[in-house]
């Protein structure tokens, strides 16, 4: 009879258990949660207050110290780029207002600009029309140095090797602290001891201008070559150069072949080609005025 009792009352109790509805059963548990969460942080708070803060150590510090010191120094310069662009801006935007932008260029900054620019295109300090002494390459002045030559050649070797140029009063001064001069290479080269680059293969035995008579100076290439002692013959070939490989199979030079150079006999070309016929005929050539007719008569 008990044991029928009971197991009723436990039916009842597990009939009331279940009639509990769910959202009443999930509100409950949030409730639960929210509780337990706030006793949670509320220690932690508790925990916070008590703990003393940590000291930061020096390297710490020193690291923080330069953070700030960095951020600070991108903000003032992103102010400074914000302020340019805003200048920028309120200048276009006053040049728009006032129609500026479209006035007509004076007359006179157009001659001041035609003019300057012209002297700075014949500045004859920025034309290379000078040349260095040593390796006789043309060079703008400004980018040659004035030295004393008999102190600057110093060395025994390069007394030896600037014997031929030294030959040459007009290119080399004989006084005392006489100045030539000399292009940056040049000085560097000879400054350390050493032979210029550029004069390493003709090792200045050619000489300067001054040992050609000046009748020579207004020849043409090809009449240079004429009357040139040796005379040098080779192949010039259309080339590209491939920057990518400066060495092997694959790069091109411009010169083909040998490069020959032949003695020319020039007293026998002078003596039997030179001076042309004409020019004896040309004297024996005379021109008579009658009247307004010209007519050429031969004496
Ligand atoms: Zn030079
Ligand atoms: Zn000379």
């Amino acid at each position: 009879m008990m044991t029928s009792m009971e197991s009723q009352r436990a039916t009842e109790r597990e009939q009331r258990l279940l009639r509990v509805p769910h959202d009443d059963v999930l509100q409950t548990l949030q409730r639960l949660d929210c509780q337990r969460s706030e006793q949670r942080e509320a220690s932690l708070k508790r925990r916070r207050e008590q703990a003393p803060l940590p000291t930061p150590s020096p390297t710490q510090f020193k690291r923080q110290r330069l953070m700030s010191e960095v951020v600070q120094r991108q903000r003032a310069s992103v102010d400074s780029l914000v302020q340019g662009y805003d200048a920028r801006f309120h200048g276009k935007a006053r040049a728009s207002a006032t129609r500026s932008w479209c006035k007509e260029v004076p007359l006179s900054l157009q001659v001041k600009a035609a003019k300057s620019f012209y002297e700075a295109f014949t500045n004859e300090n920025t034309l290379p029309i000078a040349h260095c002494v040593l390796c006789y390459e043309k060079r703008m002045p400004c980018e040659l140095t004035a030295v004393e030559w008999k102190y600057f050649l110093t060395p025994s070797v390069l007394q030896q090797a600037t014997t031929v140029l030294q030959q040459c009063a007009a290119c080399f001064p004989r006084h005392n602290a006489a100045l030539v001069q000399v292009c940056r290479g040049c000085r560097t080269d000879v400054e350390d001891g050493r032979l210029p680059k550029a004069c390493s293969v003709n090792n200045m035995d050619i000489g300067c201008e001054h040992r050609y008579p000046e009748e020579l100076d207004d020849l043409s290439p090809v009449e240079e070559r004429l009357i040139a002692l040796h005379t040098p013959f080779g192949c010039i070939t259309k080339f590209t150069v491939d920057n990518k490989t400066p060495s092997g199979m694959s790069y091109r030079k411009h010169v083909k072949g040998h490069i020959v150079v032949f003695p020319n006999k020039v007293e026998d070309l002078v003596a039997t080609v030179l001076p042309h016929p004409l020019l004896q005929a040309i004297e024996n050539i005379h021109i008579s005025a009658d009247s307004l007719i010209l007519c050429p008569a031969l004496s």
